[in-house]
């Protein structure tokens, strides 16, 4: 079968997560860009022509910031400036005229990182599907992963392409979300009763972070 990108870091990623393979892959793919719009993209007109019109989000600025390149985000963030400065220049005289420039201005809140991140992760769920139907390991492998919420809805939307086998990719992924929902509600129910006056035991402080990643992918 003819894949649309290299599997090897979706075997890695399934082989060796302890949580969602995806946010695994997601996570190394987000490294790499914040590495590369720190280094070769600052100086890169193609790059820098996107990131003055749509800019960062607050949470790959906060990444940036925390990177090894503060001259490199200030150049960036100072031609962003100047890019939304130049969108004020007509005087608003009405209504229409202020609509128009808010429209103008809300075009340009975006993110370069989400927006290349949201463009190449579908070739990974729409992969992952045709792996399992191709390859009976990976299947195997798939069946016992943690898909997180938001990356088991978004491989539910590709099953299509699990081809004759739809019907098991969906129920690999959902019996794999229903366990990983009835073991974080336990693990969240014991949390709590930890907390009565009665109870002698501790609460397990990697419920709470565990539970985040299932229901919000965020990695604490
Ligand atoms: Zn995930
Ligand atoms: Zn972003």
């Amino acid at each position: 079968m003819q894949y649309h990108i290299q599997t090897a870091l979706v075997w890695d990623a399934y082989r060796e997560s302890d949580g969602c393979p995806l946010c695994a892959i997601y996570e190394a793919k987000q490294k790499r860009l914040i590495k590369a719009y720190l280094n070769e993209n600052v100086m890169d007109p193609h790059f820098r022509e996107r990131s003055n019109a749509f800019g960062f989000c607050a949470e790959h600025s906060g990444m940036l910031y925390e990177g090894e390149n503060k001259l490199g985000l200030a150049l960036q963030l100072e031609t962003r400036a100047a890019y939304l400065g130049s969108l004020l220049k007509s005087p608003l005289v009405d209504k229409k005229a202020a609509k128009k420039t808010a429209d103008k201005l809300s075009a340009c809140r975006g993110c370069v990182i989400c927006s290349e991140l949201e463009d190449f992760m579908p070739r990974y769920y729409m992969t992952i599907a045709q792996m399992f139907s191709a390859e009976k390991d990976f299947s195997e492998l798939f069946a016992s992963a943690k898909h997180c919420f938001k990356h088991a809805i978004a491989l539910l939307y590709s099953a299509e392409h699990a081809g004759k086998n739809i019907a098991a990719f969906a129920a690999a992924l959902c019996n794999g979300l229903k366990a990983e929902l009835d073991g974080t509600e336990a693990d969240l129910r014991a949390f709590a009763d930890c907390f009565d006056h009665k109870s002698s035991d501790r609460p397990n402080p990697q419920s709470i972070p565990r539970a985040l990643r299932l229901l919000t992918s965020k990695k604490i």
